[in-house]
């Protein structure tokens, strides 16, 4: 009895890989490619976009981590897209204390955007169990956010939506709603986890185009932009935000280093089996296919291998992602 328990807590993860993998292809099938684009979108004059959590800067006075908040300014609305990572528990978080270095009043933040449940963009483990979220570790009031969610997130002292497929958020801009995939690298049927949903935004900018901003990338860049396509039928400007391309090394370690936590884990592929510079190169290519104006790869779960990929790929086109640079639009 105790032998057969142990068997299956062993052979879990294996099955809710495998099984996860099939439901989210049904889930794409039956459900993702039936999407259309909410109606009344309308288009934002511009859009800047300032990295506030991320692995690099170039101003010493700001705070780094391997993960991901950025601050989408459009002609209406101020969103917090994602609330890094704030690893040592502090108060105030590595993301207050940048916000108060570049002068962002949070009063004037008027929604938030979390793209999925994983430590490096709900601020810490102790969220990601909770499948909750925070900016700091101490109580700050956001009822006045309007807040969107991945399906099983939730924050029970405030009003929050989860999503469920494509929402406006904004004028101009969308969630892409949890796109499901089992491809790739991947898709968000992840190992050990099973499937991790995971939005991203899509911002309409005047007289440009289609802006994507991703968290982690764990829907797999190709899903992400077939769905993109799908929804508007235009081409897409730019890309900004993490696509999840350790290849060479992770910025997440364990054991003094020795475990490189996101090469091995959150790809999608089995641990024995990493991402590979031929993955990576495939997806710079079917990117390029698109033909994008901006391309801007976050550090926090990319290695400076592929980042580099993108660079001599994108060329003139290829903006690099640093904490506290905004990037305009
Ligand atoms: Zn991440
Ligand atoms: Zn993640």
């Amino acid at each position: 009895m105790i032998k057969g328990m142990l068997g299956i807590a062993f052979l879990w993860p294996f099955i809710s890989f495998y099984w996860g993998r099939q439901k989210a292809d049904r889930f794409w099938e039956e459900r993702c490619k039936e999407w259309s684009l909410p109606k009344g979108i309308g288009t934002t004059k511009y859009l800047k976009v300032l990295p506030l959590i991320d692995w690099y800067t170039k101003d010493k006075s700001l705070a780094t981590e391997p993960g991901v908040s950025y601050l989408i300014k459009t002609e209406k609305d101020m969103i917090l897209f994602d609330l890094g990572y704030n690893v040592h528990n502090e108060h105030p978080s590595p993301l207050l204390r940048n916000m108060s270095r570049l002068g962002i009043n949070l009063d004037d933040i008027n929604a938030i955007a979390i793209s999925h449940p994983h430590v490096d963009h709900i601020g810490g483990m102790k969220n990601q169990v909770k499948k909750t979220f925070s900016l700091t570790n101490d109580y700050i009031d956001l009822s006045d956010k309007a807040i969107f969610l991945p399906p099983g997130m939730s924050r029970p002292d405030l009003n929050t939506m989860q999503v469920y497929r494509p929402i406006k958020i904004a004028k101009g801009v969308i969630s892409t709603g949890p796109i499901y995939s089992s491809q790739f690298l991947i898709g968000n049927t992840l190992f050990p986890m099973g499937i991790t949903p995971e939005q991203a935004l899509v911002v309409d900018v005047k007289d440009k185009g289609l802006v994507i901003l991703v968290g982690c990338g764990h829907q797999g860049l190709d899903r992400i932009l077939q769905l993109v396509d799908q929804l508007y039928k235009r081409p897409i400007y730019g890309v900004i935000g993490g696509l999840h391309f350790p290849v060479t090394k992770s910025r997440i370690s364990k054991l003094g280093g020795k475990f490189q936590v996101q090469q091995y884990l959150g790809t999608g592929k089995l641990p024995w089996d990493p991402i590979t510079k031929e993955d990576v190169m495939a997806q710079i290519s079917n990117l390029k296919s698109y033909n994008p104006s901006l391309v801007s790869l976050s550090a926090h779960d990319s290695c400076d291998w592929s980042i580099g990929a993108f660079k001599d790929a994108f060329g003139p086109c290829y903006k690099e992602l640093f904490v506290g640079e905004e990037i305009q639009i």
